[in-house]
């Protein structure tokens, strides 16, 4: 049934995670343009995080936002956060685990610590989240009036959970797992009408990625891998995980959605390889 675009997540709540910069922050911004409530998730910047609250109620008078510092590689921290939003906003719909960094070194130079920080972020985070989000949707039941789906989970990966990467071998080692942890979520939970996938964003413009694009000399290189020939943008990530939220996508689930301008279609093979 056709939605009303900017009312598609009416009477829904969405926790995103990172949402205080980059990626996170769009896709906050875009589930409150659709009407949802938002938490925006933030560990280091509150300032930010409260402005991107301020801009989702102020651009729409439906949606409700509110912040909340948590880490989520931290057990008790992810279970506050649930916790606070449900006091909050009655439940939780709609889970986008967008948090996430990297530790880059050569593997044989890479320290413990390095490797383990991002692992806790990227993956053990995604699982906590990811598994309070599931006790939220059982504990609240089916909302037919609001959605056919129990819940929705939205892993944020990366073209790195297919895409080798030389010198970041724990964060693409992170990303290759989002995929097992995503599809046996979708496996498990299908059945009582959990939809959960992933976005897999290609190079977009963030603080993530900085050096790639600060300099014209870095943005003609990174534009050799990128087959549409221009940097992505957060809001194109935010306009993918608004729409997975929605009923639009409602037959969609165990997959991956990749929004990489065609990086993941081997562009090095265009001249012949
Ligand atoms: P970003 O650095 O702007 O955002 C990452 C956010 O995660 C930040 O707000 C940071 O504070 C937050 N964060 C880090 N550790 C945290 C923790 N322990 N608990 C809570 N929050 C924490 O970069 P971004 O590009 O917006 O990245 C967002 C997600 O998108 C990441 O998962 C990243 O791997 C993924 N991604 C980004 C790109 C890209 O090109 N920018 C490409 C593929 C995937």
């Amino acid at each position: 049934m056709y939605q009303n675009p900017n009312h598609r997540l009416l009477n829904q709540t969405c926790i995103v995670t990172g949402a205080s910069s980059g990626i996170g922050k769009h896709v906050a911004l875009a589930m409150g343009r659709d009407c949802a409530n938002v938490v925006v998730n933030y560990i280091s910047d509150p300032v930010t995080a409260e402005e991107v609250a301020h801009e989702i109620e102020v651009s729409d008078d439906i949606a409700k936002a509110m912040t909340f510092k948590a880490d989520v590689s931290k057990e008790d921290q992810v279970q506050a956060m649930f916790k606070a939003a449900v006091e909050r906003f009655g439940t939780v719909d709609i889970l986008v685990a967008n948090a996430g960094l990297q530790r880059d070194a050569p593997l044989h130079e890479m320290t413990l610590a390095q490797w383990q920080t991002v692992i806790d972020v990227n993956l053990t985070g995604q699982f906590l989240c990811a598994r309070e989000a599931l006790r939220e949707f059982i504990r609240r039941g089916k909302r037919p009036d609001v959605s056919c789906a129990l819940g929705k989970i939205i892993h944020m990966s990366s073209v790195h959970e297919v895409i080798p990467w030389a010198g970041h071998a724990n964060y693409a080692a992170s990303k290759g797992a989002i995929v097992m942890l995503m599809q046996s979520i979708a496996q498990e939970y299908a059945p009582i009408g959990v939809r959960a996938n992933s976005i897999a964003p290609g190079a977009i413009q963030t603080p993530i990625n900085r050096d790639a694009w600060a300099t014209p000399e870095a943005l003609e290189h990174l534009l050799k891998l990128i087959p549409y020939n221009r940097i992505g943008q957060p809001s194109d990530i935010g306009a993918a995980a608004v729409w997975l939220a929605t009923d639009e996508s409602d037959y969609i689930n165990g997959t991956t959605l990749f929004v990489d301008g065609a990086m993941t279609c081997y562009p090095g093979f265009s001249t012949n390889g």
